[in-house]
Protein backbone atom coordinates (compact mmCIF):
# COMPACT_ATOMS: atom_id res chain seq x y z
CA UNK A 1 0.00 0.00 0.00
CA UNK A 2 2.60 2.52 -0.73
CA UNK A 3 1.03 6.13 -1.69
CA UNK A 4 2.90 6.88 -5.10
CA UNK A 5 1.58 10.05 -6.53
CA UNK A 6 0.13 10.41 -9.29
CA UNK A 7 0.47 6.31 -10.15
CA UNK A 8 -2.89 4.56 -11.33
CA UNK A 9 -4.11 1.42 -9.53
CA UNK A 10 -6.85 0.48 -11.96
CA UNK A 11 -7.30 1.37 -15.70
CA UNK A 12 -9.74 0.51 -17.79
CA UNK A 13 -9.32 1.46 -21.43
CA UNK A 14 -12.14 1.92 -24.13
CA UNK A 15 -14.53 -0.64 -22.01
CA UNK A 16 -17.67 -1.68 -24.00
CA UNK A 17 -19.63 -4.61 -22.18
CA UNK A 18 -22.46 -5.53 -24.26
CA UNK A 19 -25.25 -8.37 -22.17
CA UNK A 20 -27.06 -10.48 -25.02
CA UNK A 21 -27.17 -10.36 -28.77
CA UNK A 22 -29.02 -8.86 -31.53
CA UNK A 23 -31.62 -6.38 -31.23
CA UNK A 24 -31.96 -7.37 -27.63
CA UNK A 25 -28.67 -7.11 -26.55
CA UNK A 26 -28.02 -3.90 -23.85
CA UNK A 27 -24.37 -2.18 -23.89
CA UNK A 28 -23.97 -1.33 -20.43
CA UNK A 29 -20.78 0.12 -21.14
CA UNK A 30 -20.19 1.71 -24.01
CA UNK A 31 -15.98 2.52 -23.99
CA UNK A 32 -15.61 3.76 -21.27
CA UNK A 33 -11.72 5.28 -20.44
CA UNK A 34 -10.66 6.08 -16.66
CA UNK A 35 -7.91 5.54 -14.35
CA UNK A 36 -8.10 5.30 -10.48
CA UNK A 37 -5.03 6.49 -8.69
CA UNK A 38 -3.23 4.97 -6.48
CA UNK A 39 -3.83 5.88 -2.96
CA UNK A 40 -7.24 7.75 -3.49
CA UNK A 41 -10.83 7.40 -2.59
CA UNK A 42 -12.73 7.40 -5.66
CA UNK A 43 -16.66 6.79 -5.92
CA UNK A 44 -18.19 6.16 -8.73
CA UNK A 45 -21.74 7.14 -9.50
CA UNK A 46 -24.62 7.77 -11.67
CA UNK A 47 -28.44 6.94 -11.61
CA UNK A 48 -30.01 2.88 -11.66
CA UNK A 49 -29.27 1.26 -14.91
CA UNK A 50 -26.16 3.61 -15.67
CA UNK A 51 -23.25 0.63 -15.78
CA UNK A 52 -21.58 0.99 -11.79
CA UNK A 53 -22.04 -2.45 -10.49
CA UNK A 54 -21.32 -3.96 -14.57
CA UNK A 55 -18.13 -1.26 -14.94
CA UNK A 56 -17.36 -2.74 -10.82
CA UNK A 57 -17.28 -6.33 -11.35
CA UNK A 58 -15.60 -6.08 -14.76
CA UNK A 59 -12.65 -4.18 -12.69
CA UNK A 60 -12.41 -6.46 -10.59
CA UNK A 61 -12.21 -9.60 -12.41
CA UNK A 62 -15.60 -10.67 -11.21
CA UNK A 63 -17.19 -10.24 -14.77
CA UNK A 64 -15.64 -10.22 -18.48
CA UNK A 65 -16.04 -7.07 -20.79
CA UNK A 66 -17.18 -7.59 -24.56
CA UNK A 67 -14.26 -5.52 -25.69
CA UNK A 68 -11.48 -3.25 -24.20
CA UNK A 69 -8.18 -3.55 -21.70
CA UNK A 70 -8.27 -3.36 -17.97
CA UNK A 71 -4.98 -3.61 -15.74
CA UNK A 72 -4.08 -3.23 -12.03
CA UNK A 73 -0.97 -2.29 -11.13
CA UNK A 74 1.30 -4.03 -13.95
CA UNK A 75 -1.29 -6.63 -14.71
CA UNK A 76 -3.58 -7.23 -17.40
CA UNK A 77 -7.07 -8.78 -16.94
CA UNK A 78 -8.22 -8.73 -20.47
CA UNK A 79 -7.52 -12.09 -21.91
CA UNK A 80 -6.88 -13.95 -18.40
CA UNK A 81 -8.29 -16.92 -18.39
CA UNK A 82 -10.60 -18.19 -15.07
CA UNK A 83 -7.88 -19.47 -12.80
CA UNK A 84 -5.57 -16.28 -13.70
CA UNK A 85 -8.20 -14.08 -12.45
CA UNK A 86 -8.80 -16.06 -9.82
CA UNK A 87 -5.62 -15.61 -8.75
CA UNK A 88 -5.80 -11.52 -8.92
CA UNK A 89 -9.19 -11.34 -7.28
CA UNK A 90 -7.40 -13.48 -4.27
CA UNK A 91 -4.09 -11.36 -4.46
CA UNK A 92 -4.79 -7.60 -5.41
CA UNK A 93 -8.49 -7.01 -4.40
CA UNK A 94 -10.10 -6.83 -1.60
CA UNK A 95 -14.12 -6.74 -1.50
CA UNK A 96 -16.70 -5.15 0.47
CA UNK A 97 -20.59 -6.04 -0.73
CA UNK A 98 -23.65 -4.31 0.18
CA UNK A 99 -24.74 -7.45 2.17
CA UNK A 100 -21.64 -8.35 3.37
CA UNK A 101 -21.10 -11.86 1.97
CA UNK A 102 -19.66 -13.63 5.54
CA UNK A 103 -19.56 -16.58 5.54
CA UNK A 104 -22.16 -17.81 8.56
CA UNK A 105 -20.31 -20.52 9.80
CA UNK A 106 -17.41 -18.85 10.68
CA UNK A 107 -16.64 -16.64 13.55
CA UNK A 108 -15.61 -12.53 12.98
CA UNK A 109 -11.67 -13.48 13.01
CA UNK A 110 -12.21 -16.94 10.88
CA UNK A 111 -14.20 -14.44 8.00
CA UNK A 112 -11.04 -12.10 8.41
CA UNK A 113 -8.54 -14.25 7.75
CA UNK A 114 -10.30 -16.40 5.50
CA UNK A 115 -9.26 -15.19 2.11
CA UNK A 116 -5.39 -15.36 3.31
CA UNK A 117 -5.49 -18.49 4.70
CA UNK A 118 -7.01 -19.89 1.65
CA UNK A 119 -3.91 -18.31 -0.33
CA UNK A 120 -2.17 -19.79 2.14
CA UNK A 121 -0.60 -16.00 3.09
CA UNK A 122 0.25 -15.52 6.74
CA UNK A 123 -1.38 -12.34 8.22
CA UNK A 124 0.63 -9.59 9.41
CA UNK A 125 -0.74 -9.52 13.22
CA UNK A 126 0.41 -6.28 13.54
CA UNK A 127 -2.20 -5.12 10.98
CA UNK A 128 -4.66 -7.28 12.12
CA UNK A 129 -4.73 -5.76 15.91
CA UNK A 130 -4.51 -2.51 14.38
CA UNK A 131 -7.29 -3.25 12.24
CA UNK A 132 -9.81 -4.60 14.71
CA UNK A 133 -8.55 -1.72 17.20
CA UNK A 134 -9.82 1.12 14.61
CA UNK A 135 -12.78 -0.79 13.50
CA UNK A 136 -13.57 -1.18 17.32
CA UNK A 137 -14.32 -5.23 16.67
CA UNK A 138 -11.68 -7.10 19.44
CA UNK A 139 -14.66 -8.21 21.40
CA UNK A 140 -16.84 -9.88 18.54
CA UNK A 141 -13.78 -11.91 17.43
CA UNK A 142 -14.54 -15.11 18.21
CA UNK A 143 -18.92 -14.56 17.38
CA UNK A 144 -20.63 -15.68 14.44
CA UNK A 145 -22.10 -12.84 11.78
CA UNK A 146 -25.58 -14.00 12.94
CA UNK A 147 -24.29 -12.75 16.40
CA UNK A 148 -23.61 -9.48 15.05
CA UNK A 149 -25.36 -6.43 13.92
CA UNK A 150 -24.96 -4.96 10.11
CA UNK A 151 -23.02 -2.49 11.36
CA UNK A 152 -20.33 -5.07 12.93
CA UNK A 153 -20.67 -7.30 10.21
CA UNK A 154 -20.12 -4.72 7.79
CA UNK A 155 -16.69 -3.70 10.14
CA UNK A 156 -15.83 -7.33 9.95
CA UNK A 157 -15.89 -7.02 5.82
CA UNK A 158 -13.67 -4.19 6.20
CA UNK A 159 -11.06 -5.50 7.87
CA UNK A 160 -11.34 -8.91 5.84
CA UNK A 161 -11.00 -6.49 2.77
CA UNK A 162 -7.88 -4.48 3.94
CA UNK A 163 -5.69 -7.08 5.96
CA UNK A 164 -4.08 -8.48 3.02
CA UNK A 165 -3.25 -5.03 2.30
CA UNK A 166 -4.82 -4.92 -1.20
CA UNK A 167 -3.66 -3.10 -4.72
CA UNK A 168 -7.61 -2.29 -4.59
CA UNK A 169 -9.99 -1.95 -2.26
CA UNK A 170 -13.82 -2.37 -4.47
CA UNK A 171 -16.64 -1.70 -2.06
CA UNK A 172 -20.16 -2.22 -3.97
CA UNK A 173 -22.98 0.28 -2.22
CA UNK A 174 -21.11 -0.62 1.34
CA UNK A 175 -23.71 1.79 3.55
CA UNK A 176 -26.57 0.26 1.27
CA UNK A 177 -27.59 -1.89 4.15
CA UNK A 178 -26.83 0.03 7.17
CA UNK A 179 -28.43 2.75 9.02
CA UNK A 180 -27.05 5.88 8.32
CA UNK A 181 -24.98 5.81 11.79
CA UNK A 182 -22.91 3.27 11.11
CA UNK A 183 -23.00 3.86 7.44
CA UNK A 184 -21.12 7.32 8.22
CA UNK A 185 -18.69 4.87 10.49
CA UNK A 186 -17.95 2.47 7.36
CA UNK A 187 -17.37 6.05 5.15
CA UNK A 188 -15.20 7.15 7.89
CA UNK A 189 -13.04 4.56 8.34
CA UNK A 190 -12.31 3.62 4.12
CA UNK A 191 -11.54 7.30 4.03
CA UNK A 192 -9.25 6.99 7.22
CA UNK A 193 -7.56 3.52 5.31
CA UNK A 194 -6.92 6.01 2.18
CA UNK A 195 -5.30 9.08 3.58
CA UNK A 196 -3.42 6.91 6.66
CA UNK A 197 -2.46 3.79 5.33
CA UNK A 198 -2.30 5.00 1.65
CA UNK A 199 -5.16 2.02 0.71
CA UNK A 200 -6.52 2.51 -2.69
CA UNK A 201 -10.47 2.49 -2.63
CA UNK A 202 -13.41 2.79 -5.51
CA UNK A 203 -16.76 2.49 -4.29
CA UNK A 204 -20.08 2.12 -5.80
CA UNK A 205 -22.69 4.08 -4.51
CA UNK A 206 -26.08 5.91 -5.70
CA UNK A 207 -25.87 8.52 -2.65
CA UNK A 208 -24.27 12.00 -2.68
CA UNK A 209 -23.79 11.61 1.00
CA UNK A 210 -21.61 8.80 0.45
CA UNK A 211 -19.63 10.08 -2.36
CA UNK A 212 -18.87 13.30 -0.33
CA UNK A 213 -16.30 11.00 1.40
CA UNK A 214 -14.35 10.44 -1.32
CA UNK A 215 -11.90 12.44 -3.23
CA UNK A 216 -13.43 11.88 -6.34
CA UNK A 217 -16.66 11.00 -8.14
CA UNK A 218 -16.97 9.58 -11.67
CA UNK A 219 -20.10 9.87 -13.10
CA UNK A 220 -22.20 7.37 -15.76
CA UNK A 221 -24.97 7.61 -17.52
CA UNK A 222 -25.81 5.04 -20.17
CA UNK A 223 -22.71 3.30 -19.83
CA UNK A 224 -20.56 6.47 -20.32
CA UNK A 225 -18.50 8.62 -17.90
CA UNK A 226 -20.16 12.15 -18.20
CA UNK A 227 -18.91 13.83 -15.29
CA UNK A 228 -15.78 13.47 -12.96
CA UNK A 229 -15.37 15.80 -10.33
CA UNK A 230 -12.79 16.79 -7.59
CA UNK A 231 -13.36 17.00 -4.04
CA UNK A 232 -17.25 16.18 -4.43
CA UNK A 233 -20.06 17.09 -1.77
CA UNK A 234 -22.87 16.15 -1.58
CA UNK A 235 -24.11 19.29 -3.18
CA UNK A 236 -21.95 18.92 -6.12
CA UNK A 237 -22.82 15.56 -6.74
CA UNK A 238 -26.76 15.87 -6.33
CA UNK A 239 -26.35 18.94 -8.50
CA UNK A 240 -24.76 16.55 -10.97
CA UNK A 241 -27.11 14.13 -10.81
CA UNK A 242 -29.92 16.43 -11.35
CA UNK A 243 -28.11 18.01 -14.27
CA UNK A 244 -28.06 14.21 -15.87
CA UNK A 245 -31.82 13.62 -15.39
CA UNK A 246 -32.50 16.91 -16.92
CA UNK A 247 -30.32 16.17 -19.66
CA UNK A 248 -32.36 13.19 -20.28
P1 LIG B 1 -26.15 0.21 -12.20
O1 LIG B 1 -25.23 -0.56 -11.34
O2 LIG B 1 -25.67 1.59 -12.51
O3 LIG B 1 -27.57 0.22 -11.67
P2 LIG B 1 -25.84 -2.00 -14.04
O4 LIG B 1 -24.39 -2.07 -14.31
O5 LIG B 1 -26.42 -2.97 -13.05
O6 LIG B 1 -26.22 -0.51 -13.63
O7 LIG B 1 -26.64 -2.19 -15.40
C1 LIG B 1 -26.35 -1.47 -16.59
C2 LIG B 1 -27.29 -1.97 -17.70
O8 LIG B 1 -26.98 -3.32 -18.02
C3 LIG B 1 -28.75 -1.91 -17.31
O9 LIG B 1 -29.49 -1.58 -18.47
C4 LIG B 1 -29.04 -3.33 -16.89
O10 LIG B 1 -30.39 -3.65 -17.08
C5 LIG B 1 -28.13 -4.12 -17.80
N1 LIG B 1 -27.68 -5.40 -17.20
C6 LIG B 1 -26.96 -5.54 -16.06
N2 LIG B 1 -26.70 -6.84 -15.81
C7 LIG B 1 -27.27 -7.54 -16.83
C8 LIG B 1 -27.35 -8.93 -17.15
N3 LIG B 1 -26.77 -9.86 -16.39
N4 LIG B 1 -28.04 -9.27 -18.26
C9 LIG B 1 -28.61 -8.34 -19.05
N5 LIG B 1 -28.57 -7.03 -18.81
C10 LIG B 1 -27.91 -6.61 -17.72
Amino acid sequence: MQDTPGATAVAATELVKVYGTGTTGVRALDGVTVGFGQGRFTAIMGPSGSGKSTLMHCLAGLDTATSGRITIGDTELTGLGDRALTAVRRDKIGFVFQAFNLLPQLTARQNITLPSDLAGRRVDPGLLDHLVGVLGIGDRLGHRPSELSGGQQQRVALARALVSRPAVVFADEPTGNLDSRSGAEVLGFLSDSVHRLGQTVVMVTHDPGAAAYADRAVMLADGRIVDDIENPTRASVTDALQNLAGAR
